[in-house]
């Protein structure tokens, strides 16, 4: 089956056998009736079982080429459940430029369990050689990077990983199934915010990861059902609805992005525009090799790098909107430095390259004329 026909019905045959509903029904139920003990229909307990959820996991592995999927409360309970595979004394190396969630998960919550990451730059995937210790057990890996746009080339890092027998895992939430599947590139571990393009409505906060190894996907789910942070049946309902217009929306996330690139390219006011599509890109050429396009995540600057402008512009867009996330079918602006990524000292902040007028743009699947138009009126 091929990405386009799996997103609507990849590990979906069957949903309904009751009465044959072509969408699985939303099973809002928290246990399931036994005629003996043990007598069940696969189903005991909705922390460890859901039929809508399972209808969803079932798809989220179809579509990133996996065998297991695990859906969860969130994205950052998702990436939880992989953190707590590790025990103390463990070292992570992570990514230098990832979600600000991400990075007050592990350093205000996992360091405290006494587990060590290294935040890196990976754009030369080599320098993870640097860091890695008989105590390394995990690679976090995201790419494209939030919001400096960094690509990471994840074959390089699988045969890193596979060599000093270490977890790779990645979080391919900005790139979707659409643009890359890391599990192909030799990843064991993808993991999503299915709140952003997987749902795509801006309208459910939901998390997953898919594995291909059984010995992996039991541990997680003894993690998932022993720690608990599942998600609900109707948010499940509609993140398998979400995934099913995946391929539309991100061929036109695509083209708006492309076009809002060049655009801002063009603007005498912006000082650098920040997109794996252009070919100075310092890593283009890993962006054309494992992406099949360049996505609609944008990030830029203005000239002189002032904090009250880059303020202004984003409280002028009318068409996009100034808010936190991305991934909807509605253009979003945000300004990382005093929304997303507060949370790293600024010193740090700026050391990745989130300096104070550093705009992030997620271009919907709106009108492009009027996203243009929106732009220039803002930025001036
Ligand atoms: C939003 C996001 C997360 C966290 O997901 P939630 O669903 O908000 O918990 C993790 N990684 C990336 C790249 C994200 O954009």
């Amino acid at each position: 089956m091929k990405f386009n026909t799996k997103t609507i019905h990849g590990g979906q045959h069957d949903v309904d056998p009751a009465y044959g509903a072509v969408m699985p029904p939303i099973y809002q139920t928290s246990t399931y009736s036994q005629t003996t003990p043990g007598g069940h229909k696969g189903f005991q307990y909705s922390r460890s079982g859901n039929p809508t959820r399972s209808a969803l996991e079932r798809n989220l592995a179809s579509i990133e080429n996996g065998e297991f999927g695990l859906a969860f409360g969130s994205g950052l309970a998702a990436i939880d459940a992989v953190i707590k595979l590790l025990k103390s004394g463990d070292e992570v190396i992570s990514t230098n430029n990832l979600y600000g969630g991400s990075y007050r998960l592990f350093t205000q919550v996992y360091e405290d369990f006494g587990i060590t990451f290294h935040f890196i730059g990976m754009e030369h995937a080599a320098n993870i050689e640097n860091f890695i210790n008989k105590s390394t057990k995990l690679i976090w890996v995201e790419t494209p990077t939030n919001p400096m746009m960094n690509i990471i080339d994840i074959k390089a890092c699988a045969a890193i990983a596979t060599k000093h027998d270490i977890l790779l895992a990645v979080d391919n939430t900005f790139a979707t199934p659409y643009l890359q599947t890391p599990l192909d590139l030799g990843a064991d571990i993808v993991m999503h915010s299915a709140t952003k393009y997987l749902g795509g409505h801006s309208d459910v906060v939901l998390g997953a990861l898919v594995v291909k190894d059984k010995k992996l996907a039991d541990r997680l789910h003894a993690i998932q059902n022993a720690s608990g942070a599942i998600c609900g049946p109707q948010d499940s309902f509609l993140v398998l609805r979400g995934i099913k217009t995946l391929h539309l929306r991100m061929q036109r996330h695509c083209e708006n992005g492309k076009a809002v690139a060049h655009y801002l390219l063009s603007n005498p006011k912006i000082e650098k525009v920040y997109w794996p599509g252009f070919e100075d890109h310092p890593n283009h050429i890993v962006a054309k090799e494992q992406m099949r396009d360049f996505g609609g995540m944008i990030s830029f600057t203005t000239k002189g790098n002032n904090y009250d402008e880059a303020i202004k512009i984003v409280e002028n867009l009318k068409i996009f909107t100034l808010a936190e996330s991305l991934g909807g079918v509605e253009s979003l602006a945000g300004h990382p430095a005093s929304m997303t990524h507060w949370s790293i000292p600024k010193e740090e902040r700026e050391r990745t390259g989130i300096v104070d007028s550093l705009i992030r743009l997620s271009v919907g699947v709106e009108d492009i004329d009027d996203l243009i138009e929106d732009l220039e009126q803002a930025i001036g």
